[in-house]
């Protein structure tokens, strides 16, 4: 019997297994696909502490190394089913998994844009992850869709590799931070399309261009590739069962505690307002804390 299993190896997975091991508990960090979450993709980090600049991937590297140094076992493989019964089971890899307590960190998922072209285009040009793939059209024209931090930072990074960069918004200001806005409007080779949506992307073996309808009507632009980066959504209905959801996410406050005891939900998985790398790492050291004092219960 484990003492807490955790599901998800971003900031607040890795965070909360550094306090847990640190308190002397049992850990088992569950990951389905890279440490870090959406951490790993960002490119460039300017906004956690003791960081001036620092890649999400090496940020990410460095809190894995630091929780697999602390003994905190890694199994990285996806998790199929968790049940409550005599603790909770956790099943990954055909094995299941019995700890005292659980800690959901699953983080949540690139939000797609359900048009036309877009899967039927998946990894032939219509990509979810700028930094992943944006090598892969180095000197080409590519579109950016989205008005957020991520679309914003995605777009400055594909700025810095590809000959021109659409950045299109579907309203007429941004959501984004005020100092990705700056950049992106001074950028010469970003050419920010407000008040447009994508209707379809269309190409023969690969991308070849993206049809937009703005104010003015619509233009069929030429681009090899397509990011889109239109917010996250959470996947939660393994979950569903076992904890109470509001609009897909897990419903828990700062405390982290879900509507059942021994369950703890932290960072972008559970119902919050601000979803940022260090809001994630606060909600992993809470969440911890909350399922040491559980544990020593039960
Ligand atoms: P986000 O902040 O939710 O922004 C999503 C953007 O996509 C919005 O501009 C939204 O438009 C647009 N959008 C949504 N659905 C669309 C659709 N169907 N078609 C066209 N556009 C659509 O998502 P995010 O940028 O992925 O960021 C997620 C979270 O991570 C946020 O909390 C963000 O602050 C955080 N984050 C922080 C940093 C950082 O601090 N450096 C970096 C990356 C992400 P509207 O504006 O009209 O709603």
């Amino acid at each position: 019997m484990i003492d807490i299993a955790i599901i998800g190896a971003g900031p607040a997975g890795m965070s909360a297994a550094i306090y847990a091991r640190r308190a002397g508990l049992s850990v088992t960090v569950f990951e389905g696909e890279m440490c870090g979450g959406q951490m790993a993709y960002t490119p460039e980090v300017e906004n956690y502490p003791g960081f001036a600049h620092i890649s999400g991937a090496e940020l990410s590297f460095s809190m894995r190394h630091q929780m697999v140094s602390l003994g905190a076992e890694l199994v990285e493989v996806p998790v199929t089913a968790v049940t409550a019964k005599g603790g909770y089971s956790v099943t990954a890899g055909g094995e299941v998994y019995t700890a005292k307590a659980l800690i959901v960190a699953n983080g949540a998922k690139r939000r797609k844009l359900g048009i036309p072209g877009e899967d039927a285009y998946g990894g032939r040009g219509v990509s979810y992850c700028a930094v992943c793939d944006g090598m892969f059209f180095k000197g080409k024209t590519v579109a950016v869709v989205g008005g957020g931090n991520t679309a914003l930072e995605d777009a400055l990074y594909l700025a810095g590799i590809c000959e021109k960069v659409y950045l299109i918004h579907r309203r007429d200001t941004f959501r984004a931070q005020q100092l990705f806005v700056d950049k992106v409007q001074a950028a010469e080779n970003i050419e920010i399309l407000y008040s447009t949506v994508p209707t379809e992307v269309r190409g023969e073996a690969r991308v070849n261009a993206l049809c937009v309808q703005g104010a003015d009507g619509e233009r069929v632009l030429d681009v090899a590739a397509v990011f889109v980066a239109v917010g996250l959504s959470p996947e939660n209905e393994m979950f569903a069962g076992l904890v109470e959801l509001a609009d897909g996410y897990i419903r828990a406050g700062d405390d982290t505690h879900t509507s059942r005891a021994g369950v703890f939900a932290a960072g972008d998985t559970r119902t919050k307002t601000l979803r940022q790398i260090i809001t994630a790492a606060a909600d992993g050291a809470m969440a911890a804390t909350e399922a040491e004092k559980y544990v020593r219960t039960v």
